[in-house]
């Protein structure tokens, strides 16, 4: 089982050595967060090579929307340098950043910040994470794929605005809830050429998607987060080389991944794009190479042992 998450009201000065380092990611709920394994592990791996590195840590705090804005200032007090967030607070923190980078802008979020001295600065390595975790898994470049995301939640507007900045000429959005659909593409619109981003509505599949060559299917709807949940979209009719990739890693096959495998479909979870995110965000932070390997290796072994 993971750690219990710190509690922001009982979080004290226990940064005792002024050149320690403290990072975290910050949720509601988080509990269930295997970010702490991931990072501690490569952590240990940097401080084989930098003994510098002995002295930083990654913690996962509770901290509900109502306590973000009192409790960014309050950690770089206690030493924390590096954040990482998760729902709910990846949209929200952008009033409260000094700068945001121009990826994290596009994408509308932000999941990674940087403490330097005038305040948080904002980035997102989601983006970055789901491209990798693609192109490990699946093999494939967002650039040459036709891409097809389901949702239209903070996590498929960074997945769009990257397919959009790594150069994909259109890209197909469809979500169950239209006029959240319209949000999202009206906010997109305002970074990127309209036309550029297609959409439809889950129970309608458009028929030229048939026709399209190389089809990524990628879900970042949160249908699947449960056992039991259907999947959020019927493969049938879609060609049999399509590649469906699924960001939710627990359960480890959704429904749309066990559909995907019985269709003879090359599959894979969202582990990969997890890892790749945060390995990512702890490059920034150290300014070292991380090693993606190592922090694959802890979350697997974390999802063994994972409810
Ligand atoms: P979010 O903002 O809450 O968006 C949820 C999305 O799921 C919305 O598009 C929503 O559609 C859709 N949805 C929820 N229930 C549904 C249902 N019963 N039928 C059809 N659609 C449904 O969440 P998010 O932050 O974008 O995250 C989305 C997923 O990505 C989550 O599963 C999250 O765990 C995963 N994720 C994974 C990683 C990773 O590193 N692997 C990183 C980020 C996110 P409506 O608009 O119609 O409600």
């Amino acid at each position: 089982m993971p750690e219990a998450p710190l509690v922001l009201n009982e979080l004290g000065p226990f940064f005792y050595d002024e050149e320690d380092v403290g990072l975290a990611v910050l949720g509601d709920p988080i509990a269930h967060s295997i970010s702490p394994q991931l990072h501690n592990a490569a952590l240990r791996e940097l401080s084989a090579k930098d003994e510098s590195f002995k002295s930083w840590r990654y913690d996962k705090i509770e901290v509900s929307a109502s306590q973000l804005a009192e409790t960014l200032p309050r950690l770089a007090e206690l030493g924390y340098r590096g954040i990482n967030l998760t729902i709910p607070h990846k949209v929200e923190v952008l009033p409260l950043l000094t700068s945001v980078d121009e990826e994290a802008l596009a994408m509308g979020a932000v999941n990674t910040l940087v403490w330097d001295d005038s305040g948080w600065t904002g980035r997102n390595t989601d983006g970055y994470g789901l491209e990798q975790g693609v192109h490990e898994d699946l093999g494939v470049r967002l650039e040459d794929s036709s891409i097809l995301i389901l949702g239209a939640g903070g996590a498929a507007r960074a997945a769009t605005a990257q397919c959009l900045l790594r150069g994909c000429e259109t890209v197909w959005l469809g979500n169950r809830s239209l006029g959240r659909l319209a949000g999202v593409t009206e906010a997109l619109g305002t970074v990127f050429e309209s036309h550029r981003i297609r959409t439809f509505a889950l129970s309608e599949l458009p028929p030229e998607i048939e026709d399209l060559e190389d089809l990524l299917v990628i879900n970042a709807t949160s249908l699947g987060l449960r056992e039991k949940d259907p999947s959020p979209l019927s493969l049938d009719g879609l060609p049999s080389d399509t590649k469906v990739y699924d960001m939710i890693y627990n359960p480890p096959e959704t429904a749309l991944l066990a559909d995907a495998r019985k269709a003879g479909m090359t599959c894979g979870n969202g582990l990969s794009m997890l890892v790749h995110q945060a390995a990512r965000a702890l490059e920034i932070w150290t300014g070292e190479h991380v090693s993606s390997q190592v922090m694959l290796r802890e979350a697997k072994l974390a999802m063994e042992v994972a409810p």
